[in-house]
C-alpha cells in the first residue's frame, strides 16, 4: 500500500487529505487536488479518491445525528458563553453600585450621628407615653 504523502494529483503536486462532512458521506476521508475549491467548484484537475470504505446506512444515520447534536451543543455553548459574559458584566456593575452606596453611606454617617444624638422624635414619644399612663391611672382612681 502506498502512502498518501507520496500521492500526486494531475497537477504534479501532493494531494490534499480531507474529511467529508456532507450528509451523504459524513466523516469519510478522501484525497483530492489541492486546487479544488468547494465554494466555486473550480479545480486544478479531477483527482479525487476515497481513502476508506463506503459507510453503511446506519453509520451514515448515526454520524449525521451526532453532527446535528454537535451543532446544537455548539449553539447552546455559545448562548451560555454570552450569558456568562452578560452575568459577569452585570456582577461588575452591581459590585460598583454597592461600592458607591458604601461610599455614600460613609459620607452620610456624621449627619446620622448628629440626628441620633438629638432624637427629638423619641423624647416626644416617651413623654407622651408617660403622660397618657398618668392620665389613665388618674381616670382609674377617679372612676373605680
Ligand atoms: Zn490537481
Amino acid at each position: 500500500m502506498y502512502s498518501v504523502r507520496d500521492m500526486n494529483c494531475g497537477c504534479g503536486i501532493p494531494v490534499a487529505r480531507r474529511t467529508s462532512w456532507t450528509h451523504e458521506n459524513p466523516g469519510r476521508k478522501f484525497v483530492a487536488c489541492k486546487f479544488y475549491n468547494a465554494e466555486t467548484g473550480q479545480r486544478g484537475c479531477n483527482k479525487f479518491e476515497w481513502l476508506d470504505e463506503d459507510i453503511v446506512d446506519w453509520q451514515r444515520d448515526v454520524t449525521n445525528v451526532l453532527i446535528d447534536e454537535k451543532h446544537r451543543l455548539a449553539t447552546d455553548n455559545s448562548i451560555l458563553k454570552s450569558r456568562i459574559v452578560f452575568a459577569e458584566h452585570e456582577n461588575k456593575r452591581l459590585v460598583e453600585e454597592v461600592e458607591k452606596l458604601k461610599q455614600k453611606k460613609k459620607r452620610q454617617q456624621p449627619t446620622d450621628v448628629v440626628l441620633n444624638k438629638d432624637k427629638p422624635g423619641v423624647s416626644i414619644i416617651v413623654v407622651s407615653v408617660i403622660v397618657s399612663v398618668i392620665i389613665s391611672l388618674l381616670f382609674i382612681k377617679i372612676f373605680v
